[in-house]
């Protein structure tokens, strides 16, 4: 797509979008979050053209999905190849080689200790599922509690919707949830549920499950694993404090629990790192993997220590989990951010962007915190910098703006706003979206002095 970006030719919604709009709402379940009506035509690298030729600079990357931007010429490469060969033939009865070599793929660059092996799935939720259950059965049903996070996200079927606590209406009418599941509050430092600094908030949340819950709720024997995500996504991309997740992964070893990270959002280099729990050297029992795995097919894996994922025959299986197509895009993927640098290069565009953010942060009242790591950068608007109130009109009207000034972001938490680009993503597009989202904030800080 040799066009410019951002490009708006027709405030969106135009012509054809209204019509495709009119026909979603009657044939498509509408219990979707949609942030703007972006109807999406096609994607090239780091843009998107809607249906009415607006072209956009994409900071989502299909929710943290094209880390290696639209339609990387190596993937629909290996994607054409795969369907000149064998399209689908299920690993839950009979193998092939493309299965093993993307499990071996995935084992060079997981953060598990000694030869981890791999459960494919189709989704990030089925990926969660496969964790709650290999927790519950590799310790054979004599553990059946598990720790999680207040405010994580974990997916929407029931095991994983039952390990999130995000937001209310996720679950609200969906009772009874799956039980064992205790949930504990998270160290968001800028506003730490124990009303303490920053710093300690990781402190303050290990001692509270180490003394209140597991000296009082429940043996610690019981409870299975701790399922964590390094960084909250949905959330509104929270970076918990330095040692808490070390903290955390210590908690568990002592106590014979399995750690299992959430990394559905956070891996593939979208943080400058293959996987998020390399900032703070986590080696986790478990890692929960989907998006960005395989460019946009649907894949999921969940990846584990070799004596954790032991699951006997019979005990777990999905038809379509690696699908074959889906894993030579995995594959390609994988190479592609290996030689393409595309880890280094997140981290270290990643830094420059948040210094910029952090720098005009300072400047606007209307900014509380900038806060990410790599190409996972959040801002959280508010009312008052000293209330910390949430500011969630200022931020869908921010969301808004850039959507139609040919930026796409959407939210998260309350009030953030999340921004999360192809780690390959051309400098100037990235600095050129990054400074259109500037100005936007600029005008609403003014809107609101
Ligand atoms: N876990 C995390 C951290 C996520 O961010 C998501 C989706 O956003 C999921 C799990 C669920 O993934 P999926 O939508 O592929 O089921």
């Amino acid at each position: 797509m040799a066009v410019k970006a951002p490009n708006i030719i027709v405030e969106p919604p135009g012509p054809k979008a209204r019509e495709i709009l009119g026909r979603d709402e009657e044939f498509i379940m509408q219990s979707f979050t949609r942030w703007y009506p972006l109807v999406v035509k096609r994607g090239e690298g780091a843009i998107v053209e809607d249906v009415d030729g607006n072209v956009y600079i994409d900071f989502n990357s299909g929710i943290a999905v094209l880390n290696i931007g639209h339609r990387h010429p190596r993937v629909v490469e290996a994607v054409k190849s795969q369907l000149e060969k064998l399209v689908h033939y299920s690993l839950t009865d009979f193998y092939y080689e493309e299965a093993v070599d993307a499990a071996e793929a995935l084992a060079s660059i997981a953060p598990i200790s000694g030869g981890p092996r791999v459960f494919f799935t189709n989704s990030g939720t089925e990926s969660v599922e496969a964790a709650l259950k290999v927790s519950r059965g590799h310790f054979k049903g004599s553990r059946p509690y598990i720790i999680s996070f207040i405010g994580a996200f974990h997916g929407r079927t029931m095991g994983s919707l039952s390990l999130g606590a995000s937001k209310s209406i996720q679950k609200k009418w969906f009772h009874p949830l799956v039980p064992g599941i205790i949930h504990v509050p998270y160290p968001y430092p800028y506003r730490c549920p124990f009303k303490v600094g920053p710093e300690e908030c990781g402190d303050a949340v290990i001692g509270y499950v180490e003394e209140w819950v597991l000296g009082r709720l429940v043996d610690p024997e019981e409870v299975s694993s701790i399922i964590v995500e390094p960084i909250q996504g949905e959330a509104g991309y929270i970076v918990p404090p330095e040692g808490f997740l070390r903290g955390l992964e210590k908690l568990a070893r002592r106590h014979g629990m399995l750690l299992v990270a959430d990394e559905v959002q956070t891996g593939f280099g979208r943080t400058g790192r293959w996987f998020a729990v390399e900032h703070w050297g986590v080696k986790p029992d478990l890692v929960a993997t989907a998006k960005a795995i395989a460019s946009g097919l649907p894949l999921g894996a969940l990846i584990g220590r070799r004596e954790v994922m032991d699951l006997p025959p019979g005990s777990h299986a999905t038809t379509f989990g690696g699908n074959p197509v889906a894993l030579a895009a995995c594959r390609a993927t994988i190479n592609v951010i290996k030689e393409e640098g595309l880890v280094e290069r997140a981290d270290r565009l990643g830094r420059e962007v948040l210094k910029y953010l952090e720098e005009l942060g300072d400047s606007l009242e209307i900014v509380g915190d900038v806060r990410g790591k790599g190409f996972m950068i959040a801002l959280e608007l508010v009312e008052d910098p000293k209330t910390k109130k949430p500011a969630v009109k200022s931020a869908r009207r921010v969301i808004l703006e850039s959507f139609k000034k040919g930026v796409l972001v959407i939210g998260g938490g309350f009030s953030t706003i999340r921004m999360a680009p192809p780690l390959n993503i051309p400098e100037e597009l990235l600095w050129k979206g990054v400074e259109i989202l500037a100005d936007i904030l600029k005008e609403e800080d003014k809107r609101r002095a």
